[in-house]
């Protein structure tokens, strides 16, 4: 356990303070251990991933920090197991080098296979919990298995955003047979719009019906900046890191965002992204 470590450079919007104490481990016994050690010091645990969907506080985390470098992914006919700390991009290529398909539409998301169960990640008509069969994973005490049905799954939701005593450790997926694979990933990365400079992706749900970036848009916010935090030009639900951007700036812009779109279409934005 490390002491006083900035979080800045462990979060895709570089942005944030110090955590109090920070872990990397490499297996289960190194995770149970660390966090047995939380324990004792009476000390809050944050469990992070690649920090592509969070939003870090410049004032930090008064606890411990833990990142799960549990990386395995390994594959049984059309059944594919991954470690909470595998990259979600290496099960998509994984997929593809066994020519299973399902998970195309995946490739270009960041973060980690815990993060992606935690928030069902996913694109218009995909998401993650599709693939779900069942998920390990420490409930504080000891380490259970949960069936798909029990991990509550609905858009960008999912039983792990409202029990944070939840530490997801690995998870099996179920895959069909492969019909061109390579081209549909393809397809699907030439779809996406990419977000230059740093961000967490976007940062509210799509309202149903709504897309969140054009109702943005159409309260002329693209471009609005704060500090070093500018609501994107090119997309209204993302928020761009120029550099120096503190969380305070983010926050701030996240109120005048709700308050326009409330005004504007009476239509409360929910946030899709995590606090830190
Ligand atoms: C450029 C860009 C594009 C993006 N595009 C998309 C997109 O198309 N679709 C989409 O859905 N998202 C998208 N995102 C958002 C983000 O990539 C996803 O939400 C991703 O699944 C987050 O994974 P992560 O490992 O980075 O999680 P983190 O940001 O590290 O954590 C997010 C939350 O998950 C929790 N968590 C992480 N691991 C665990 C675990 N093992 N156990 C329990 N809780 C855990 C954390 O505590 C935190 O609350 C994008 C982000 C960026 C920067």
């Amino acid at each position: 356990m490390e002491k006083n470590i900035s979080l800045k450079n462990k979060n895709t919007f570089r942005i944030g303070g110090n955590a109090k104490y920070y872990a990397e481990v490499d297996s289960k016994e190194e995770f149970l251990k660390a966090f047995k050690e939380a324990q004792k010091l009476n000390i809050p645990v944050f469990i992070i991933g690649e920090g592509s969907n969070l939003l870090v506080s410049d004032n930090g985390f008064d606890g411990l920090v833990i990142k799960l470098n549990l990386k395995e992914i390994a594959a049984r006919s059309n059944i594919l197991s991954a470690e909470a700390g595998a990259y979600l991009r290496d099960l998509v290529f994984k997929a593809k080098e066994l020519n299973l398909g399902g998970i195309e539409w995946a490739v270009g998301i960041p973060g980690t296979i815990g993060g992606a169960i935690f928030g069902n990640a996913g694109v218009p008509n995909h998401s993650i919990s599709d693939l779900v069969k069942e998920v390990e994973v420490f409930n504080g005490e000891e380490i259970v298995k949960l069936k798909k049905e029990d991990c509550h799954f609905s858009y960008r939701n999912s039983i792990f955003k409202k029990n944070n005593s939840l530490v997801i450790l690995k998870a099996k997926f179920e895959f069909e047979k492969g019909e061109n694979v390579e081209d549909k990933m393809r397809d699907y990365l030439a779809k996406r719009k990419i977000i230059k400079g740093y961000s967490i992706g976007s940062i509210f749900k799509n309202p149903q019906g709504y897309s969140a970036g054009k109702l943005i848009d159409e309260c002329g916010l693209k471009g609005e900046k704060i500090g070093d935090a500018m609501i994107s030009s090119e997309h209204g639900n993302w928020i761009i890191n120029l550099g120096n951007a503190k969380s305070k700036d983010v926050e701030a812009l996240i109120v005048i965002i709700k308050g326009e779109v409330k005004k504007k279409f009476d239509i409360d934005l929910e946030e899709e992204i995590r606090r830190l």
